[in-house]
């Protein structure tokens, strides 16, 4: 398990400050544009858009600890009526940053030399937040199933006169039964 990080990469974060000895501490307050691809199906965090953090390194016997928020923007559609729906989020997250991969297990991360890369242990935070199926509001009424209009947009009364399939077919069967009874 070998890494090369680019020193130049956005969310590759230098521990050259923070040295290796145990206890030494440093804060960061940065603003990073978010990554490709941070999201699910219907909502996630724009590319490119600022993502603040504040985080904590923390140099500890194997590694540096990484603590840390995250405030980003979202932005998705509305599962029910599927106009836009922008938000905000703010995640928490805690990484230790290995040395030496023998001191690590297999899905663990490591540092390249000073650098670690917090691109991921971001985008994992985020996602286990984000709703599966996100609103524009709470009692958002969807769209009209007959017409797709949206309901929030539509008259209140709003509806179609339908005749149910199943009676429409039930119907057929008593006129030709009574057909039958005529010949
Ligand atoms: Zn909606
Ligand atoms: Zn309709």
């Amino acid at each position: 398990m070998t890494l090369h990080l680019d020193p130049r990469a956005p969310w590759v974060i230098s521990t050259h400050d923070l040295g290796r000895r145990p206890g030494s501490m440093r804060e960061m307050h940065l603003t990073l544009p978010a990554p490709a691809d941070v999201g699910v199906d219907m909502i996630g965090v724009p590319k490119d858009a600022d993502v603040k953090l504040d985080i904590r390194l923390e140099a500890v016997m194997e590694g540096v600890l990484v603590t840390g928020t995250a405030r980003s923007p979202l932005r998705g559609e509305c599962a029910r009526c599927l106009e836009p729906v922008t938000s905000e989020t703010e995640v928490s997250f805690q990484e230790l940053f290995f040395y030496s991969a023998e001191d690590a297990a297999e899905d663990d991360s490591l540092l390249d030399g000073e650098l670690f890369d917090l691109e991921s242990t971001f985008r994992d935070a985020v996602v286990l937040t984000l709703p599966l199926s996100p609103l524009c509001s709470e009692d958002c009424t969807g769209l009209c199933s007959q017409c797709g209009v949206r309901l929030a947009d539509a008259e209140p009364d709003h509806g179609h006169e339908v005749v149910d399939a199943r009676w429409a077919k039930l119907q057929g069967l008593v006129t030709e039964h009574n057909n039958d009874q005529e010949s």
